[in-house]
């Protein structure tokens, strides 16, 4: 096994679970095999790792994150927990159910900064081509060093694809638009509500992103947020300032006509309008080609390109759970490079995939979106050694959080969780979500005995 080589790309969560797992069986004294991880930011944290830049990197690439000032968990922690490394174990006391990204990106480090992780990932490196050898079973991977602007290759026996799938923006286009005054920007670029403070600004969306960013700007001072949707609205009930509408027909000048008749005048727009899975170092041959969903065709069990099994895409799928079925696709993975894990023959592989997507095609509300991710989940955790963890009891935290959002948008982040993995209930933030205008962890740290000590601005 030592000779068999193993490339990543990303250390983002994904790939950081993908080293985490060999990591895992190491420690069981098992001999781990030559990994080397290609991360083309400066940082590992993949989204975690937050830039203040937008269009490219330092280096010119384009820019990866999509992640913004004052951005906080958008679902209970506790339904992302890695079940081999809890909240206590890192942080040592109990904290709140939605932690700001700052805390949560200190959390996916905790348990590799206590390894040798690090030495696995070359930074400033993106992956730029992917070729396959059918008679030497190996791939090549074409690497550039954007630091000493250097071009290269490694070969590897398995490649797993890492490079996430929110960031690469979907931009439509409305009649007018060009003319329009204002910023116009994808969620993508958004960098925090700052800049929108009195403004009266459109999204056009109606998932996470379009929720999120509306009600960081209605909580950061914009004068008033419409939220544009195509097919279904959010529909729940907003607090005056916010407002849905149906889709956008065209601009003139700064004014938006809706399907409706409406006609309103913005200050800016922003696409909420989602993500392209975007594979530019892959082949024709070799690419996942899907819409963002719960079951992206041609993945064995999510994970394995169903064509060449050692290539191997991990976080691939729409994402109610995350940390945690990035770990149970991982160890899977894991046991599959090391000959621990046979897969079935295409064909059989074939059925299996069949059978979930025939389901996933089925699938009408959210609870059946999160049961069918659940069931994903734990078909997946029979398969490897990966703790086991309540999935029942997570799959019932997620629904309780859908309804929490309808109950209160601007207050679901006020409420709290217990642990699936060490049973600790969740202590709440010492400030409500809504005047809590600071996301640094020195500020969500402080305990809440000290709370007229905390500093108003960190
Ligand atoms: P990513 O985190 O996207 O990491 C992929 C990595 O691959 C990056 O570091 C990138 O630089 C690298 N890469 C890409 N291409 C190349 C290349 N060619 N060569 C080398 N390296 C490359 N999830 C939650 O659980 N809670 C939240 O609150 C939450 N909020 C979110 C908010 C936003 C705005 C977005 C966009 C996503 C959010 N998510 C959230 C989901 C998030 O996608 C996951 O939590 C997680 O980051 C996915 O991990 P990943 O490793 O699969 O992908
Ligand atoms: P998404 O969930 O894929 O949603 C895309 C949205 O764009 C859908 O509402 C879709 O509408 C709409 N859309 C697509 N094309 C359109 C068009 N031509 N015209 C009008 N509408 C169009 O993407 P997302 O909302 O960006 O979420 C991506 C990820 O980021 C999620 O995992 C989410 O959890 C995460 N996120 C988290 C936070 C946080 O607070 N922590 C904040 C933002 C995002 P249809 O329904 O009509 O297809
Ligand atoms: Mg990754």
């Amino acid at each position: 096994m030592k000779n068999k080589r193993i490339g990543i790309i990303g250390a983002g969560p994904s790939g950081l679970a993908q080293i985490r797992a060999f990591e895992a069986l190491q420690n069981q004294g098992y001999a781990m095999p030559e990994i080397i991880c290609f991360e083309k930011q400066d940082n590992w944290g993949g989204m975690w790792n937050y830039t203040w830049r937008t269009g490219v990197g330092k280096y010119g690439e384009p820019l990866h994150g999509s992640m913004y000032k004052y951005l906080w968990s958008n679902g209970p922690k506790e339904c992302l927990e890695f079940s081999d490394y809890s909240f206590d174990e890192h942080f040592k006391k109990p904290i709140s159910s939605y932690p700001p990204r700052p805390v949560l990106f200190d959390y996916i480090q905790g348990r590799i900064k206590k390894s040798n992780a690090r030495e696995y990932i070359r930074f400033n490196t993106t992956a730029r081509w992917v070729s396959f050898d059918e008679d030497t079973q190996k791939f090549t991977v074409i690497l550039d060093d954007l630091k000493i602007d250097k071009t290269y290759s490694e070969e590897f026996d398995f490649l797993v694809v890492a490079s996430g799938h929110f960031s690469t923006p979907n931009m439509p286009y409305f009649k007018g638009i060009e003319n329009f005054p204002g910023t116009v920007i994808h969620a993508h670029d958004f960098r925090g509500a700052d800049q929108f403070k009195d403004l009266n600004i459109l999204l056009i969306g109606s998932s996470y992103s379009a929720e999120d960013i509306g009600v960081q700007c209605y909580k950061h001072g914009a004068k008033s947020v419409t939220l544009s949707y195509r097919s279904n609205p959010i529909g729940i009930e907003w607090p005056d300032g916010i407002k849905e509408l149906p889709l956008v027909t065209h601009f003139e000048g700064d004014k938006a006509y809706f399907k409706d008749g409406t006609t309103e005048q913005y200050d800016a727009v922003i696409m909420c309008t989602g993500y392209k899975h975007k594979f530019p170092f892959l082949p024709d041959e070799l690419r996942l080609k899907t819409k963002n969903n719960l079951y992206p065709d041609n993945l064995y069990k999510g994970i394995f390109f169903n064509d060449l099994p050692q290539l191997i895409y991990l976080g691939m799928q729409d994402q109610y759970y995350t940390f945690n079925m990035f770990d149970t696709q991982a160890w899977v993975a894991r046991d599959f490079m090391m000959d621990r894990l046979q897969l079935p023959s295409p064909a059989e592989r074939r059925i299996d995939m069949d059978k979930w997507l025939e389901r996933n095609d089925q699938l009408q509300t959210s609870h059946e979106n999160v049961d069918f991710q659940t069931d994903y989940i734990k078909d997946l955790l029979s398969m490897s050694d990966y703790p086991h963890f309540n999935l029942d009891e997570v799959a019932r935290m997620f629904k309780e959080w859908l309804q929490d959002k309808e109950d209160d948008i601007l207050t679901y982040r006020d409420k709290t969780f217990r642990s699936v993995v060490t049973g600790t209930m969740a202590k709440p933030h010492h400030t409500d979500w809504m005047d809590e205008l600071d996301d640094t962890k020195e500020r969500y740290l402080f305990e809440a005995e000290e709370e007229e000590m905390i500093p108003e601005k960190m």
